[in-house]
C-alpha cells in the first residue's frame, strides 16, 4: 500500500464539485463518491480535514445583483456551505468513518460550532472534520475558509479539488498550447499571476509556506493518490 505523504491534510471540496451534472444543488451519487474517496484517503491512517463550499446554492455575489445587500447575500452563501457540510458529512459516515461538522456560524441545533481546540480534538481522535460556513465572515470565500483552517490545523498541505488536473500557462479549455505545471513555488505563481486560488486565500498559504495541490475532483480515487504523492497535480510549494 502506498505510504502518505502527510499526516493531517485538509481537502477542499467546492460546492460545484457536488452538483455533479445537475444544474443546482447536490447529485447524490456524486457526494458518494466524493466522501467514498474522502473515506479512502482516511483509511490511509490521514488525519483529514475538509472544507465545503457552497456555489452550488447561493453565491453571495450573484445574490447581491438581485436586490439582497451584499453581506446578507454572504450569509446565505455560508448557510448553503452548512446544508453540503451535512449532506457530505453524512455520505462520509455511510462509508464507515467517525464524522463531526463544525460551523464558524453558531447553530448548535445543527452541528457544533467551531473552535480550534475542539477541531484539533477530533483530529487526534481520528474522526473527519468537515468546516462549515467558511470563515463565518462575509466577503471572504471557502477558499479563504480552506487555507484559513489548514493553517490553523497544522496540516501538511491543503488539497484543492478543482474542475481540471492541475495549475496550466494558460486556461486549458481556451488554449490548446497551454502546458501543466507538476509543481511550482508559491512565487512563481504570483510572478506569473497563475489562477489557484482568490487572492486572500492565496496570501494566507503564501505567507504562512502551506503547500496547496491542485487536482481534479472527477478522477475516482484522486484524493487517496495525491496524499501519497500520486496522481496527475500540480504542487504548490516555497
Ligand atoms: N462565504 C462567505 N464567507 C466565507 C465563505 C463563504 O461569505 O468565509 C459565502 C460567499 O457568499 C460565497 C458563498 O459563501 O460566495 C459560497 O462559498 P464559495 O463561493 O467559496 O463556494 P465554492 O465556490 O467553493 O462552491
Amino acid at each position: 500500500m502506498a505510504t502518505p505523504l502527510y499526516s493531517r491534510v485538509l481537502v477542499k471540496v467546492s460546492g460545484e464539485a457536488l452538483m455533479g451534472p445537475s444544474a443546482y444543488g447536490l447529485h447524490q451519487q456524486t457526494v458518494d463518491r466524493i466522501a467514498a474517496d474522502l473515506a479512502a484517503a482516511h483509511e490511509l491512517g490521514v488525519e483529514l480535514a475538509v472544507v465545503v463550499g457552497g456555489g452550488n446554492i447561493f453565491r453571495g455575489v450573484q445574490v447581491s445583483t438581485q436586490g439582497v445587500d451584499r453581506a446578507t447575500g454572504d450569509y446565505m452563501g455560508m448557510l448553503a456551505t452548512v446544508m453540503n457540510a451535512l449532506a457530505l458529512a453524512a455520505a462520509i459516515t455511510r462509508q464507515g468513518a467517525q464524522v463531526r461538522v463544525l460551523s464558524a456560524l453558531d447553530m448548535p441545533a445543527v452541528c457544533e460550532t467551531y473552535t480550534r481546540p475542539r477541531a484539533l480534538a477530533h483530529l487526534e481522535r481520528g474522526r473527519v472534520v468537515v468546516f462549515a460556513a467558511g470563515t463565518g465572515n462575509p466577503f471572504f470565500t471557502t477558499d479563504t475558509a480552506a487555507a484559513l483552517r489548514a493553517i490553523e490545523m497544522g496540516c501538511g498541505a491543503l488539497l484543492k479539488a478543482t474542475q481540471v488536473d492541475g495549475i496550466y500557462t494558460a486556461d486549458p479549455k481556451t488554449d490548446p498550447t497551454a502546458t501543466r505545471f507538476d509543481r511550482v513555488t508559491h512565487d512563481e505563481v504570483m510572478q506569473r499571476d497563475l489562477k489557484v486560488m482568490d487572492a486572500a486565500a492565496f496570501a494566507l498559504a503564501r505567507e504562512n509556506a502551506l503547500p496547496v495541490i491542485v487536482f481534479s475532483i472527477h478522477e475516482p480515487g484522486s484524493i487517496p493518490a495525491v496524499i501519497c504523492g500520486g496522481g496527475r497535480a500540480t504542487t504548490v510549494a516555497s
